[in-house]
């Protein structure tokens, strides 16, 4: 299933920590999906991933499971910090500017994430994208990744909930009950938000990552109501929500 031709020394030891999350990435590397292998095992770089998988729907193995592959970077999901110890990265070759992902490359992609989940036993809500670990830093694997598609394969979670209003219902600095419940979905499903009641542009930038994520058809890190619909269901099918209060 893998080709193993490049290895790469980036990566050390897990800290105490069980692999239980997928983070998905695209390369946004200029060149062929083997030149960004090499820079991925080129020591320099510091940088790697477990996977890379090409736009033909080769896959290629960097570093083993077992370690601690450096690709989350400064990050944050669901109170932990060190992102690279509990998951396993994919890069996806991909420019990262508006291209769309061919069908071979999320084919096999999805075939590599479902042999993942079944040998690391990783639940439906933990597979991510880079943006939604480091929403402030990142953008992959980018507003046209289609996560429905690996939903339509049995991955992650999804919400068909459409409701068509997509007009702003806040502006910045506005304070509601309605931006604190919103926070706390957001919070509560994992990302790494302040719950002030104060949409502010933390807030914004943590609802365009959710859309990016969840709502890809419309991605401005404004509130309406249909990302709040989603929102609410998307937080529901969260295995850990009811450990917050919501009031
Ligand atoms: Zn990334």
């Amino acid at each position: 299933m893998f080709i193993n031709k490049f290895k790469s020394p980036n990566y050390n030891q897990r800290k105490n920590s069980k692999i239980d999350m997928l983070v998905l990435h695209y390369t946004a590397m200029e060149g062929s999906c083997e030149d960004a292998c090499a820079w991925l095992c080129n020591e320099l770089s510091q940088v790697s991933s477990h996977y890379v998988v090409d736009r033909d729907g080769t896959i290629f193995s960097l570093v083993d499971d077992s370690y601690r592959a450096w690709h989350a970077g400064v990050s944050f999901w669901n109170g932990s910090t060190d992102i690279n110890s509990r998951s396993i990265g994919i890069e996806i070759h991909n420019l990262g500017k508006e291209e769309d992902f061919p069908k071979k490359q999320i084919g096999s992609l999805c075939e590599l994430i479902n042999y993942l989940i079944d040998r690391h036993n990783i639940s439906r809500h933990n597979i991510l994208g880079h943006s939604d670990v480091a929403p402030e830093r990142k953008k992959d694997p980018g507003n046209l990744f289609p996560w429905i598609d690996l939903y339509a394969q049995g991955i992650g979670i999804w919400s068909n909930k459409k409701i068509e209003d997509n007009k702003s219902i806040t502006n910045i600095g506005d304070k509601s009950k309605i931006i604190k419940k919103i926070q706390n979905y957001l919070k509560a499903i994992g990302y790494n938000i302040n719950v002030n009641s104060v949409y502010d542009n933390q807030t914004k930038i943590i609802i365009e990552a959710f859309q990016r994520h969840w709502r890809p058809k419309k991605i401005d890190g404004c509130l309406d109501l249909e990302t709040e619909v989603l929102l609410h269901d998307v937080f529901s099918q969260f295995k850990y929500m009811n450990k917050l209060d919501l009031d």
